[in-house]
């Protein structure tokens, strides 16, 4: 599948699991936006789940990864499915005591070959936490892949990184919001209420 198939295609899967919503939005930071992202619904699916795996597994294939590592919580669902598309181990990293860690008895094997993914990468800070353990292990970092970009300075890591989907969604503060200025009334995602 081509690139851009393939980002249609998970646009297509976005939409239709609620993940991506276009409308008027309050999002966390305070800031209004016309789109918004909640990647968890996209997932929460355990078919769109593993056909995310499978796309995101055909664009890291050729990086000939021998296991695939997450950082949780975030990266934990798409990391297995798409270890299992890749037909090798899974294993996450967590924090403990606000150091990434990798614990419950999983090892790297010195010089594997290894895949990082993230569902949502923004600043790549948890991603390249998980590299750093990886490394120190004595693991090679071949590639990072992740559902969505949504990093706007470029690649923020030091390897190769495939994403299914570029997403750059503009926000505007609260008081320079042409959605509030046409009159229409925000909505907070995530509350019930909305
Ligand atoms: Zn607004």
């Amino acid at each position: 599948m081509a690139a851009t198939d393939e980002a249609r295609r998970l646009e297509e899967l976005l939409r239709d699991s609620g993940a991506l919503k276009s409308g008027h939005f309050e999002l966390s930071s305070g800031r209004h936006a016309a789109e918004y992202v909640q990647c968890a619904l996209l997932l929460e699916f355990p078919e769109r789940a593993r056909e995310a795996g499978r796309l995101l597994a055909e664009r890291l294939r050729e990086h000939r990864p021998e296991a695939v590592v997450s950082p949780a919580l975030g990266g934990m669902l798409i990391g297995h499915e798409t270890a299992a598309a890749l037909g090798v181990p899974f294993r996450f990293t967590e924090r403990k005591a606000g150091e990434m860690t990798l614990r419950r008895g999983f090892e790297i094997t010195a010089g594997s070959r290894i895949v990082v993914v993230e569902d949502v990468v923004t600043t790549g800070g948890s991603a390249s936490e998980a590299m750093t353990v990886v490394e120190r292990l004595g693991g090679q970092v071949v590639a990072a892949g992740a559902i969505i970009d949504r990093s706007s300075d470029g690649n923020p890591f030091r390897v190769p990184f495939e994403a299914l989907l570029d997403l750059e969604l503009e926000s505007w503060p609260a008081g320079g919001c042409p959605l509030c200025e046409a009159g229409g009334r925000v909505e907070k995602p995530g509350s019930r209420s909305s």
